[in-house]
């Protein structure tokens, strides 16, 4: 692996690497927080409604709907976005407990990557397949260029987004808890995650958590799709922004 820091597992870099390799400095950062923080504020409660236990939708329609919804975000790009989903390798891994994984390959420029994944039979799975098509769509579309984490995982997120969108014309059960799985997890990466980088930011030489990726790359996604043209997000995914290039974009 040619950039030690885009792996999750790494342990040989620290918070000042992090921002290094994204052209952040801790006060932009601290910024970001402070933003992140405000959209979290304003995230609506869901409701005492339990947790669906099925969507009833197997893994060929999960894949469907979400190939058909990153049509519809991005139709310029149909043919790439086809290609990306007839080549590169699925596989659905059995599900262990509670506890999801999933993972996507990247092979290099000349070859399409592998995505591994669990399936739970939950809305979840639309919204996990769509986050790991969107990285599958990124490492294809940037032709071998190096995408920081934040970036990679933004476009993930914008992938995400597009699910959400089209689950609105569902019927009313997919609809409904595809809104209340995204608020939850919105909740989560502007929650606990940001908040475990803000306090990592006290300190230059704390080591390098994966985690610290998603808060921020989150927070563009809803900015990015909320704002920029669809011929801009195919730049996002081509590799063609960085951090600071969305955030003069955004005005933030
Ligand atoms: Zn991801």
């Amino acid at each position: 692996m040619s950039n030690p820091i885009a792996h999750p597992q790494s342990k040989h870099h620290n918070l000042g690497d992090w921002l290094g390799l994204h052209g952040l400095d801790n006060q932009t950062c601290r910024h970001l927080l402070d933003e992140i923080k405000k959209e979290r504020a304003e995230i609506p409660a869901n409701g005492d409604i339990p947790d669906p236990q099925s969507a009833g939708l197997n893994p060929d329609e999960v894949w469907t709907k979400v190939v058909l919804a990153m049509c519809s975000f991005l139709p310029e790009h149909q043919g790439v976005i086809e290609e990306t989903f007839e080549r590169s390798t699925k596989i659905a891994v059995a599900a262990r407990g509670k506890s999801r994984k999933a993972l996507t390959i990247d092979h290099g420029p000349a070859k399409y990557p592998t995505i591994m994944y669990n399936y739970f039979d939950e809305i979840s799975d639309l919204f996990v397949v769509a986050h790991e098509f969107g990285h599958a769509l990124q490492i294809r579309a940037s032709e071998g260029l190096f995408m920081p984490p934040v970036m990679r995982e933004t476009c993930a997120f914008l992938s995400e987004g597009a699910i959400l969108s089209s689950c609105s014309n569902e019927p009313a059960y997919i609809a409904e808890n595809s809104v209340r799985y995204w608020r939850k997890s919105n909740k989560r990466y502007f929650g606990n995650l940001a908040t475990r980088l803000e306090k990592s930011l006290k300190n230059d030489s704390v080591i390098y958590e994966y985690d610290w990726n998603y808060p921020i790359a989150r927070f563009l996604a809803l900015r990015i799709s909320a704002q920029f043209s669809r011929e801009l997000i195919w730049d996002v995914f081509s590799g063609s922004y960085s951090i600071k290039r969305v955030l003069d974009k955004l005005a933030i």
